[in-house]
């Protein structure tokens, strides 16, 4: 999709300067959300995230007869505290001097939540937190006022706290050839080319991608640009070679339609702590096959919060009663039923973190987190299993996704 031009009549004088932020491929959804980025941004007069696109040094003061107080590399991230016709007054890690304008670009970073935290409506904790958000989630990093960065995570938009924010390069691929240019647009000159699956590292988006490429940054278009996962790996133990019912009936990956959420109902100090503690129960269970029983669930999440992955995404188990061709099945250990939640946050944050690897895996997007259920919301299905807030879950793996 072409860089949109529909805001133009509504926030002339706005999106003439702003419209670069827009993404060339966003969704109608997302233009609507960085216009809101765009308006709150300009009213609340924070200092915007920037970087150098060339080597430099920073001056002390606005013109070429101040001397030169630090040198940058190319790449560096920096916040722009005063524009200027010529040369912009930003802030690099503790310094503060004047750049050239022809070595600076805004940009959104790609940053990421290092802890759970809630967005804010505006840049202090006297703001109303309007969203939670887990550790892990993706932002886009627009600008910074204080202590506080004002981010987009998914459609959402909000203020979260700098201290629960890391900025990320995400891995990509290019997924066709194209021009790496020395500046965000196409008139900029073209210093490399890159051919289809060429592999670089994203640092930011200003309409384009700025990204590496090898040893060279510029930038490219993002239309061109598949971006890898940043979702933070958690231990996991491999059950797979060891697992009830581990050779059971395959059925193709791409059958798959909904992920669903279990509990393992053990009020306190329960028997069902584990997949193995799981298996020796269903082994004799006729309801589960016996004496050929397979396995319930592809990933167990123990109370720790660490993982036991027991099945391989084909293998059909049985999850819930008819409806195992479809369905892909993820169990927390504890119980959330019958007035009882025993089940943590630790435990909530796994879980979401699985869902989204798995959605991933099966080339879902966040856009498909409708199809995360719980095993009571699945027809046909007699059991109180279980109670887990699935709107929370959904909005957490939305946000892993990004
Ligand atoms: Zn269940």
């Amino acid at each position: 999709m072409e860089t949109t031009q529909f805001d133009y009549e509504v926030q002339e004088d706005l999106m003439i300067t702003e419209r670069a932020y827009i993404d060339e491929g966003a969704s109608p959804e997302e233009l609507a959300s960085t216009d809101e980025v765009v308006l709150m941004a300009e009213s609340t007069g924070e200092e915007r995230y920037g970087v150098a696109i060339s080597a430099g040094n920073l001056r002390s003061g606005p013109t070429v007869s101040y001397p030169e107080v630090h040198s940058f590399v190319a790449g560096a991230r920096l916040t722009i505290i005063t524009p200027g016709n010529t040369r912009t007054r930003v802030r690099m890690g503790s310094r503060t001097g004047w750049i050239s304008n022809s070595r600076l670009e805004r940009i959104e970073f790609h940053g990421r939540a290092i802890s759970a935290g809630n967005l804010r409506s505006g840049p202090t904790a006297s703001h109303s937190e309007t969203h939670s958000f887990p550790n892990g989630a993706y932002a886009r990093v627009v600008s910074v006022n204080g202590t506080r960065s004002f981010v987009r995570m998914g459609s959402r938009t909000g203020w979260m706290s700098n201290s629960r924010l890391a900025f990320i390069e995400r891995p990509g691929r290019a997924t066709s050839a194209g021009t790496l240019r020395n500046g965000p647009t196409a008139s900029h000159a073209e210093i490399a080319s890159f051919a289809n699956g060429a592999a670089v590292r994203s640092l930011g988006i200003n309409g384009r991608s700025f990204v590496r490429l090898g040893t060279r940054l510029g930038w490219m278009s993002t239309s061109r640009l598949a971006l890898g996962s940043v979702i933070p790996t958690i231990p996991t133990i491999n059950r797979i070679n060891q697992a009830l019912g581990r050779g059971a009936d395959e059925r193709q990956v791409t059958a798959i339609t909904r992920i669903v959420i279990h509990h393992s109902a053990n009020p306190t100090n329960g028997t069902h702590l584990n997949t193995a503690a799981f298996e020796n129960t269903w082994r004799n269970l006729a309801s589960m096959g016996a004496p050929n029983a397979r396995g319930g669930y592809h990933e167990v999440v123990l109370s720790n919060g660490n993982m036991e992955i027991n099945m391989q995404d084909r293998r059909r188990t049985w999850g819930a009663a008819g409806q195992n061709d479809h369905t892909w099945h993820i169990c927390l250990t504890g119980q959330h039923a019958n007035g009882i939640n025993n089940i943590s946050q630790t435990q909530l944050n796994s879980l979401a973190n699985r869902i989204a690897t798995a959605m991933r895996r099966f080339g879902w997007t966040s856009a498909n987190v409708d199809r995360i259920v719980r095993h009571r919301d699945l027809p046909g299905q007699a059991t109180a299993c279980n109670d887990v807030n699935v709107a929370n879950v959904r909005n957490a793996v939305r946000a892993l996704l990004g």
